[in-house]
């Protein structure tokens, strides 16, 4: 099997349906267009058809039937990270893959791959312990896990991977299997960031960490005083301690005045964390301020991201350093036709040694440039917004792999070894190439 997409035999198809539980959409059926259709609804999704595996079992007579057959799977729980790599595929949807179990003593959780991090969250909370959420709690915690993963508390706790323990998989034969660091070093090594080119994760087990006191929210002013935010920005992240994050974002929205916020969280009290960002309270009084102690469930509400699908371009780079120069350079221009230009802080964990396939990240800052595409001509600019503000900062070579874009490659996020390593661990464990990734190590 090649990564060409060839035509399916319909009829081998249509015979799924006798071999699975979930729903088998084929072109044609009710509901077929919507059961295809990506989060990211400016990303155009060819497939040959959809499952929605109701368990593992489905998943695993599903990639036996692929294998024999001679067809590719595509799996994605929600498609935030689509990239319309799925032509000729059958699109494996895994959001019925929902059981979630905590065990507060072991601080651990074995989350379904089709459970979303919110979903983690308030689950943990109870226990005084928190998983390790991105800005959105919509977005699927396997999803992002697989992907490395950039995490609210990944200063304090490192990339969402490094806290994977075990993953249960469906490997590319069609055969169930738990995927450990002592079975499987160089498997368990590549799901832990290396993305879904590799098996099919049914769930992943976690490490829990403690977060008895939660404080965060967001302080949102005018535009204009974008420049003396950023100062006080710089400032406080120049020597936080790790238990602090804090996000700097530049806001335009359709029909609103040009804004500028800082989001934080803060692993700790609230007495500590107001001593942290005194900078901010130097500041011109702010149009709004939602600080408060809040439990780790409401995390995803600090930045208010649309939990409905949507259209977006993003792009995504790590900054190297966030000096005068650069702070000048990201003010120079008002962001339009950018909705958002965020700046989030790293370091920490992050920086410290890590066994996954992009390994510490030394960068200070990961930038994140989103606008909304349309007319060809709207998509240009936002494109091209994006490119001039890529081209005129201190970007690194490599980028997050969960901060890709459509048009980029894995060869953006991976250092050429690590590369390496995981196209030779895809070539062992599917051969056949039957598992298509958004971000293929093999393209
Ligand atoms: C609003 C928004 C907020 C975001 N916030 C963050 C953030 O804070 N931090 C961060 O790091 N990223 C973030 N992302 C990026 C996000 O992590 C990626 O889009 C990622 O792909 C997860 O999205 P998803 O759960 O919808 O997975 P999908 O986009 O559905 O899947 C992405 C890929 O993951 C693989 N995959 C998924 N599930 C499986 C499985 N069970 N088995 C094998 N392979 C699988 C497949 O290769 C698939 O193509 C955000 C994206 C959006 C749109």
């Amino acid at each position: 099997m090649s990564t060409a997409s060839q035509p399916i035999d319909p009829n081998a198809l249509r015979d799924l349906r006798s071999r699975l539980r979930g729903r088998v959409l084929l072109p044609g059926d009710t509901g077929f267009d919507t059961a295809r259709r990506p989060w990211n609804l400016a990303v155009e999704q060819p497939v040959a058809a959809v499952v929605e595996a109701a368990d593992t079992a489905d998943v695993a007579a599903l990639v036996s039937h692929a294998a024999a057959t001679g067809y590719g799977i595509s799996t994605q729980p929600n498609g935030h990270g689509a990239t319309g790599r799925t032509a000729g595929t059958v699109l494996l949807r895994t959001r019925r893959l929902d059981t979630l179990d905590i065990d507060p003593a072991a601080r651990r959780a074995r989350i379904g791959a089709g459970v979303a991090s919110g979903r983690v969250q308030a689950a943990a909370a109870p226990h005084g312990l928190t998983g390790l959420p991105g800005s959105s709690p919509v977005v699927s915690v396997t999803g992002v896990a697989l992907g490395g993963g950039l995490s609210w508390f990944g200063r304090a706790h490192g990339w969402i991977a490094d806290s994977v323990t075990a993953l249960d998989v469906v490997d590319a034969g069609g055969r169930e299997r738990h995927v450990t660091a002592t079975d499987d070093p160089d498997l368990f090594w590549a799901l832990r960031g290396g993305g879904g080119d590799y098996a099919v994760v049914t769930a992943v087990e976690l490490a829990l960490h403690p977060a008895p006191v939660l404080y965060g929210g967001r302080v949102l002013w005018r535009a204009e005083h974008a420049p003396a935010v950023l100062d006080a920005f710089r400032r406080i992240t120049a020597d936080a301690p790790d238990a602090l994050t804090c996000w700097f974002e530049l806001l335009h929205f359709p029909g609103a005045d040009p804004m500028v916020a800082v989001d934080v969280t803060h692993l700790g009290d609230e007495r500590e964390a107001r001593a942290l960002l005194a900078p901010l309270d130097r500041l011109p009084a702010p149009l709004g301020d939602s600080r408060r102690i809040m439990p780790v469930s409401e995390v995803g509400t600090i930045t208010a991201e649309p939990t409905d699908p949507g259209p977006g371009l993003s792009r995504g780079e790590l900054l190297t350093e966030l000096d005068d120069t650069a702070a000048k350079t990201l003010l120079a221009d008002p962001i339009a036709p950018l909705l958002s230009v965020q700046l989030r802080h790293l370091g920490g964990a992050f920086a410290h040694p890590s066994d996954s396939p992009h390994g510490p990240l030394a960068e200070p800052y990961a930038l994140y440039l989103f606008g909304i595409p349309g007319t060809p001509e709207r998509t240009e600019a936002v494109a091209a917004r994006q490119r001039e503000l890529a081209d005129t900062l201190p970007v690194g070579r490599r980028k997050p792999f969960t901060f890709l874009a459509p048009g980029e490659t894995a060869a953006d996020a991976f250092a050429p070894a690590a590369l390496e390593r995981l196209r030779a661990i895809k070539r062992h464990h599917d051969p056949g190439n039957v598992l298509r990734s958004n971000f293929p190590v093999l393209a």
